[in-house]
């Protein structure tokens, strides 16, 4: 019988979630939305040395924020719980035992100095079939020995007993059937009784295995773990229900080869984390695409294509989109470059897509911080309307209009060596005699009454029209002239023409 679609994402709070685990965790959420079945959220905290205080709160917002739901989770609830590995002590305890049990797992009270002896004596130390019985485990020692050491508190691991030379066949979805050979793989510790915790890997599946998951998408790099995890699930007993693997494209370098890491954004300057972080032990911060005034629209569409496509150019994608074409058919096996400029590219087209309105409620703090909170909402609706189309980030609003809200305190030098000749200043004061008699100030009748009086005179129309503008906005740029004075009105636009013919000097 098929069984329902059930998938988890399972970040380790050991950090902010890097954006890379953003698109994982994404690739999860639309494959199960586009089969109708679950997600589950769960942290795998059982390694108590990694763990940062916040990081779990940090994950739960990131996605908020993006708008990715889970079914099941720590804040979520769900049947399978607790959602936390570090509460689940018990359910392992259970199952690290079956293990040893079974003989496919044995306990190993090796020291750390032990074990650093081994690798300065054995060139590329393994702890595997073939040194395994030099060593100090319950596969050397009698069981008394064995016995007496634990109940002395001795600390030991427990360790997975790998069969060497065996094929182990990983099948993924996106690379197909892979065939590895059991002798690379290491006696991997499941268990460490110095804080009564399983490893990563053996929670992992194990809780895998119970929570019901059939599709493990992940995106780190697969080997060795892949193997490892086929020979867990066959030892275990569990091969018949062991879910279908799938190992995403890792996520590459903007410039050059590597994967993606903090530092690439660092160097080029974007972020590479949802929302910004405080390292709690150093306080430094880095910066989030929240922060950064990315819509997390477009986040997600951004990072949807990032190994996969909808076999077809098209790039604007909603959520829905998404999920009803989603497949790992058109996932890529080989990298995918992370082209941040094409982050900003997404968000300027999602910022085009809202209408005026919204996007003047997302503009108004910042207009509030210019001390202009008080601007009426119509008239910046208006504005934002003119200037949007210039814009990748709300912020870039300001730098857009804010000649709207302040008259030009300066003029931009080079448009004042091109356009404010010698007699200019006589011209623009003829302007205004000519704007004084305008009553009717909008666009559609003002620019006529202009354009008639430059070409009555026989002037020069576009020296004429930068030199205003250079009055009005103080540089030679901007939306339509006459959709400016509408708003500014008609005292205004009088006042910064003056206050041009005043101060402009023109160059030598
Ligand atoms: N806790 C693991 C990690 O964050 C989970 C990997 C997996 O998806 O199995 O890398």
């Amino acid at each position: 019988m098929e069984r329902k679609v059930r998938v988890r994402f399972a970040p380790s709070p050991t950090g902010p979630l890097h954006i890379g685990g953003v698109r994982t965790a994404l690739y999860n959420y639309l494959f199960a939305r586009r089969h109708g079945g679950e997600m589950i959220l769960r942290i795998e905290d059982t390694d108590s040395n990694r763990f940062v205080p916040g990081a779990e709160d940090y994950i739960n917002e990131a996605f908020k924020w993006l708008g990715i739901k889970f079914d099941e989770g720590v804040r979520e609830g769900g049947k399978y719980g607790p959602y936390r590995q570090s509460e689940r002590r018990d359910i392992y305890r259970k199952y690290v035992n079956q293990l040893i049990e079974s003989g496919r797992a044995y306990i190993a009270f090796d020291t750390p100095e032990e074990l650093e002896a081994k690798r300065v004596e054995i060139a590329n130390f393994q702890y595997d079939a073939r040194t395994r019985s030099s060593m100090r485990n319950s596969l050397t020692l009698s069981e008394e020995e064995v016995k007496s050491l634990i109940d002395g508190g001795e600390k030991y691991v427990v360790r997975f007993l790998v069969e060497p030379d065996r094929d182990v066949v990983v099948n993924d979805l996106i690379r197909g059937e892979v065939t590895i050979n059991s002798s690379i793989l290491d006696d991997k510790v499941l268990y460490k009784s110095a804080d009564d915790l399983p490893t990563y890997h053996l929670a992992n599946i194990v809780d895998d295995h119970l929570m019901e998951v059939t599709h493990v998408i992940r995106g780190e790099e697969w080997l060795p773990s892949a193997p490892l995890h086929v020979l867990l699930y066959e030892a275990f007993g569990w091969a018949d229900t062991m879910p279908q693997f799938v190992h995403l494209p890792l996520l590459l370098k903007p410039d050059g080869k590597g994967k993606l890491s903090k530092r690439d954004g660092d160097r080029l300057g974007f972020p590479v984390f949802p929302l910004q972080w405080t390292d709690p032990k150093t306080g430094d911060i880095s910066s989030g695409y929240r922060e950064s005034g990315y819509l997390p629209e477009a986040v997600i569409n951004f990072l949807a294509l990032l190994g996969w496509n909808p076999g077809t150019d098209e790039e604007i994608l909603s959520l829905d989109d998404l999920i009803s074409k989603f497949s790992f058919e058109h996932c890529s096996k080989s990298g995918a470059k992370f082209d941040f400029e094409k982050g900003k590219w997404f968000n300027h087209k999602y910022l085009q897509e809202m209408n005026d309105e919204q996007l003047s409620e997302l503009y108004m703090p910042i207009l509030a911080e210019h001390g202009h909170g008080d601007a009426d909402a119509a008239t910046v609706a208006k504005i934002v309307g003119m200037v949007k189309s210039r814009i990748n980030f709300v912020k870039d609003l300001w730098e857009q209009s804010k000649f709207f809200f302040e008259a030009p305190t300066t003029y931009a030098e080079k448009d004042v060596r091109k356009r404010w000749k010698e007699g200019m200043a006589t011209t623009m004061a003829e302007l205004i005699e000519v704007l004084r008699g305008i009553d009717d100030f909008s666009s559609a009748a003002a620019e006529p009454i202009v354009l008639g009086w430059i070409a009555e005179r026989g002037y020069h129309l576009g020296n004429v029209m930068n030199a205003f503008r250079l009055t009005v906005v103080g540089e030679c740029k901007g939306p339509h002239m006459f959709d400016i004075t509408e708003v500014l009105g008609r005292e205004e636009t009088i006042r910064r023409i003056q206050a041009g013919i005043d101060n402009i000097k023109p160059a030598e």
